[in-house]
């Protein structure tokens, strides 16, 4: 066994951690992490705004009932006077008349529009409950993303620190020129992660291209593990 054969080795661990990466890197779940986060954002802005909305709308339901209050004490402090055993001439019994009759339009209008509030304070509350589960569902969903990729890493790094081991056991029986040039064609682009080819029938095993004879006359005749690199694509050739 010739170490260009180790050669070989070498690039099926390199491959392997490719792949190992890659996976880690097209991890669906990758993706979805930010998309739920978000959606969490826009979740706690929509709750947000309910509750600041609450809040806004507690405060007007709250003076709107001070309101009422204000004009249920004028009438009954109308009634008491009326019934205080003062004499009162027809204009002023005509007149006490009206203003108790327009407190008693302003009250029910006042409580109308306190109706309403409450009502929409009612509504606000189930926005309020809608987000909350939504909010608590994104959590869920995050945590459940997070922990996918947390063991994915978990066992790509172990994979990796594996496949590197193994690497580093058999690559100190390659000269270190040989696999200088692999690791170099292997780093560039287009090439796929390989640096190393098989050569048969006088043809790169990667890029397929037929060797010139004298080429190939040459190569033969050149010592079993002396370096040679394709003409075309220049991946280290292994026969
Ligand atoms: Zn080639």
């Amino acid at each position: 066994m010739s170490f260009l054969s180790t050669l070989l080795d070498i690039q099926a661990l390199d491959l392997a951690s490719d792949a190992a990466r890659t996976r880690l890197e097209t991890l669906p779940e990758r993706e979805a992490l930010p998309v739920v986060a978000a959606k969490r954002v826009e979740i706690s802005a929509r709750l947000e705004a309910a509750l600041a909305d609450r809040v806004s709308r507690e405060g007007e339901e709250g003076e709107l009932g001070r309101q009422v209050s204000q004009i249920v004490k004028d009438l009954e402090a109308a009634e008491v006077e009326r019934y205080s055993g003062k004499r009162k001439n027809q204009d002023e019994a005509a007149s006490h008349k009206a203003s108790q009759q327009q407190l008693h339009e302003k009250q029910s209008a006042l409580e109308e529009q306190e109706m309403e509030l409450l009502e929409a304070i009612e509504e606000i509350d189930a926005r309020i409950r809608t987000e909350e589960a939504a909010h608590a569902a994104s959590q869920v969903d995050q945590e459940r993303i997070e922990q996918v990729i947390g063991k994915v890493e978990m066992e790509v790094s172990a994979e990796l620190d594996r496949l590197a081991g193994e690497r580093r056991a058999i690559m100190t029986s390659v000269p270190e020129k040989v696999l200088s040039t692999y690791d170099n064609v292997r780093g560039q682009a287009q090439k796929g992660g390989r640096g190393a080819a098989i050569l048969a029938d006088g043809r790169c095993g990667a890029c397929r291209i037929k060797l010139p004879s004298l080429e190939r006359t040459k190569m033969l005749a050149s010592p079993e593990d002396a370096l040679l690199q394709c003409p075309q694509c220049r991946r280290v050739l292994v026969r």
